[in-house]
């Protein structure tokens, strides 16, 4: 059994209260570590510290040398990548390989966002009145971070990532079930030279600490991934003083196959975009949508590629699915597929439990969904698909948007026009065509509607981390 602090201001430290969150391995059910949790008194410390990195150190810092530091960090994650990789795993149930590939989602993020450092450029504008007015981009200050446990390593490096690059200093918050990455990543990064206070990482209960991060008069930034509910929560809260805020939330992405895709390759590689990660993923693909001629050939490909998933221990490589994050998580799902059973809709395959340890649920295929089905219309977060039949493309498109959420999705075709036609009115932030892929280190990424405001990842988030300044200059 391992315990481990809060890395405030340049070391582990424990929290005020002693309290502790303990750590569960989804695939045995077992307590095998457990970590400090912030209280309010220690949020007070961490800002004042991250405020002083800010104010006295960071920003203060030439382009050259923040460069230099964020490169190091993503080095120094690559080194430890294996390690990270497997208390990654160990921590949320997810499979190694996944693991593995997130890890170096992280390292490549910094290395990004370090390249991006003498690439965040203003502008020059030739107002009417003449002289000369340029515009600077500059950091924000304090900002905190608020992260989710289903991709904790990527999420918090796109998050501190950018918001270091553009001089701010940063205050993280894992999620209470998957802190022990990113208490890593603050260490790694200290380690790589990011000074003692501009990047610190404070697990502790979102009920607990959430209203003094969103409301805290020095944070001057939220960038939030997670629930619409705490999202909404945050983005009121933090209205009182006008903090900005960045929101990821959740998602009931579409997955619309017409009949003149190569249905082949769409319905073999449709059961990874809604069950990898065990359909813990804002992005998953969890209405399909298929054009009627197709439907059937599609619906059989689709499950009997599904009945073939590799679910299991998340140490082995060949896992493709490991259990849920947590019983409760579980419990939610069940509820879902429940409620599908007792409306008397058809569970093609999936539904059960076949594992006696661990929090597995089998991959579940839901047919004949009516569309004010909960299963339908609201984000399980689960390994749980529903599969419906179209006749019409515009029908499709009003059922499509019929939707509070709008993250992502994708659009099969071989026809361009119909492509590019149905992408522009599909309402969503991302959307990808002949393709499940979600997340480009280098693209923009978050939502339309209810699933979001603002964007990680590409130059949009970076510049999301800096206040637009104009300058005008009198030359007579
Ligand atoms: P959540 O409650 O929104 O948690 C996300 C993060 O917010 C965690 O760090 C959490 O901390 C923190 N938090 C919770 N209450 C807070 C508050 N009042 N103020 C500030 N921060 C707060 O999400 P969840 O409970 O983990 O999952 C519930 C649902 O959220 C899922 O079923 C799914 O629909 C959605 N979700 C979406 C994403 C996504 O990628 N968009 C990711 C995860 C979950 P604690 O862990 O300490 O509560
Ligand atoms: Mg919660």
């Amino acid at each position: 059994m391992t315990s481990t602090l809060l890395f405030l201001d340049g070391e582990f430290r424990d929290s005020s209260r002693r309290k502790r969150i303990p750590q569960t391995n989804p695939a045995t059910e077992e307590v095998f570590a457990d970590v400090a949790a912030a209280s309010v008194a220690d949020l007070e410390e961490a800002v004042k510290g991250a405020h002083r990195a800010f104010t006295q150190v960071w920003r203060n810092l030439s382009p050259r040398k923040r460069t230099d530091i964020l490169f190091a960090v993503s080095r120094r994650i690559r080194e430890q990548a294996e390690e990270l990789a497997q208390l990654e795993s160990r921590n949320i149930g997810k499979p190694i390989s996944d693991a593995r590939d997130e890890i170096e989602l992280g390292a490549r993020i910094f290395e990004y966002y370090a390249g991006g450092i003498t690439r965040l450029f203003g502008q020059t504008i030739p107002v009417g009145r003449g002289g000369f007015d340029f515009t600077l981009r500059q950091p924000m200050g304090v900002v905190a971070a608020i992260v989710p446990w289903n991709f904790p390593f990527p999420i918090a490096c796109w998050k501190a990532a950018p918001a270091l690059a553009a001089g701010n200093t940063v205050l993280l918050k894992p999620a209470s079930q998957s802190p022990l990455t990113a208490l890593e990543l603050g260490r790694i990064a200290f380690e790589a030279g990011v000074p003692a206070g501009a990047l610190q990482v404070m697990p502790g209960t979102g009920s607990e600490i959430g209203d003094a991060l969103a409301t805290h008069p020095l944070i001057r930034k939220i960038s939030f991934t997670g629930s619409t509910s705490v999202g909404a929560r945050i983005m009121s809260l933090a209205s009182r003083d006008l903090k900005r805020v960045s929101l990821e939330l959740g998602g009931k992405s579409p997955n619309i196959i017409f009949a003149d895709a190569d249905v082949e390759q769409a319905a073999s590689t449709s059961p990874m975009s809604v069950f990898a990660n065990t359909g813990q993923d804002c992005c998953a693909r969890s209405r399909v949508f298929v054009e009627r001629t197709v439907y059937d050939a599609f619906a059989e490909k689709f499950i009997a590629a599904t009945r073939q998933l590799q679910v299991g221990d998340p140490s082995s490589d060949a896992t493709q699915i490991g259990p849920l994050v947590s019983r409760g998580q579980r419990e939610s799902v069940e509820q879902f597929i429940a409620g599908a059973r007792s409306a008397g809709r058809s569970i093609a395959c999936g539904g059960t439990r076949t594992h006696s340890r661990g929090y597995y649920l089998d991959p579940t295929v839901v047919l004949d969904v009516e569309t004010n089905d909960p299963v339908w219309r609201e984000e399980v977060f689960g390994p749980v698909v529903c599969i419906r039949p179209f006749d019409d493309e515009s029908a499709m498109l009003r059922e499509v948007n019929d939707s509070p959420y709008g993250l992502s999705g994708s659009i099969w075709t071989n026809d361009l026009k119909r492509a590019i036609r149905v992408a522009r009115q599909v309402e969503s932030g991302v959307l990808s065509i002949n393709s499940h892929s979600s997340v480009h280190v280098e693209a923009p990424f978050g939502g339309f509607k209810q699933s979001g405001i603002g964007r990680d990842l590409g130059m949009a988030a970076l510049e999301g981390y800096t206040e637009l300044k104009n300058v005008y200059v009198a030359e007579a």
